[in-house]
């Protein structure tokens, strides 16, 4: 018997191979992040163990919560919840990336403690591309300055790009979400090209994956359908 967990794992990568054949991209073109929010070590440990390294939790105390648990297992783990200035010091040791960097505040108070424990951390940019008051993340229009000001922050690198689809079952709607985002990402490009690359596309869930890809997701973020419902 195979563990349950890495079935879901293998139907999801088979989805993701899927969505890249009828988008004509390469698998290898996209990653799988298991978002193992609520989700405890032991079930994490065997994630994990399908040879799966990359993580995401939406909260710093959860982050904190299980990183001795997993400390002796390969893995990255990435911030793509909310982040308050204030946990800043709590959360930088324990993960590789910060996937919702989304004001300018947030970049100075990072920068601040990088320079303090003389370290740099990557960072994606979250947009609120659906608009939609619930959801964190800069707004679009405000992108571009975001980004500016955050490359004057020498300790941090920005990678790209992540947002999370509007909260509809109208396709139209979402994909137009990932659509907006990877404008973004080709405005970015273009007006800072000497400064960063921006090549990481987060966004695509359990729900919306293929939408995702199609818009050209390089980073799918699935929670629900590898460990269940939350
Ligand atoms: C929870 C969460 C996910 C995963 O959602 P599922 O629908 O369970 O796949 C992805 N991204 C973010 C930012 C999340 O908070």
């Amino acid at each position: 018997m195979t563990n349950p967990i890495h079935n879901s794992i293998a139907r999801v990568l088979e989805q993701i191979s899927g969505a890249c054949e009828q988008a004509e991209r390469s698998p290898e073109d996209v990653r799988l992040m298991m978002v193992t929010k609520t989700v405890e070590a032991a079930r994490i440990r065997e994630a994990l163990a399908s040879g799966q390294t990359l993580i995401g939790e939406n909260k710093v105390q959860e982050i904190n919560a299980k990183y001795d648990a997993l400390a002796d297992v390969a893995h990255d783990t990435h911030l793509i919840g909310h982040l308050q200035t204030n946990k800043i010091k709590d959360v930088i040791a324990q993960v590789s990336c910060i996937q919702s960097l989304d004001r300018v505040k947030l970049a100075h108070k990072l920068e601040q403690r990088l320079e303090f424990e003389d370290r740099t951390i990557d960072v994606l940019v979250q947009v609120n591309t659906s608009g939609e008051a619930s959801k964190f993340g800069v707004a679009p229009e405000d992108t571009l300055a975001l980004i500016e000001e955050t490359l004057h922050c020498e300790r941090i690198r920005i990678r790209g790009l992540m947002t999370i689809g509007a909260n509809t079952t109208d396709e139209s709607r979402i994909r137009a979400c990932f659509r907006s985002l990877r404008e973004i990402q080709a405005q970015a490009r273009d007006r800072f090209a000497d400064r960063a690359q921006f090549d990481e596309l987060s966004m695509g869930m359990s729900g919306d994956m293929a939408l995702a890809i199609a818009e050209g997701s390089t980073l799918v973020r699935v929670g629900s359908a590898i460990f269940g419902a939350r």
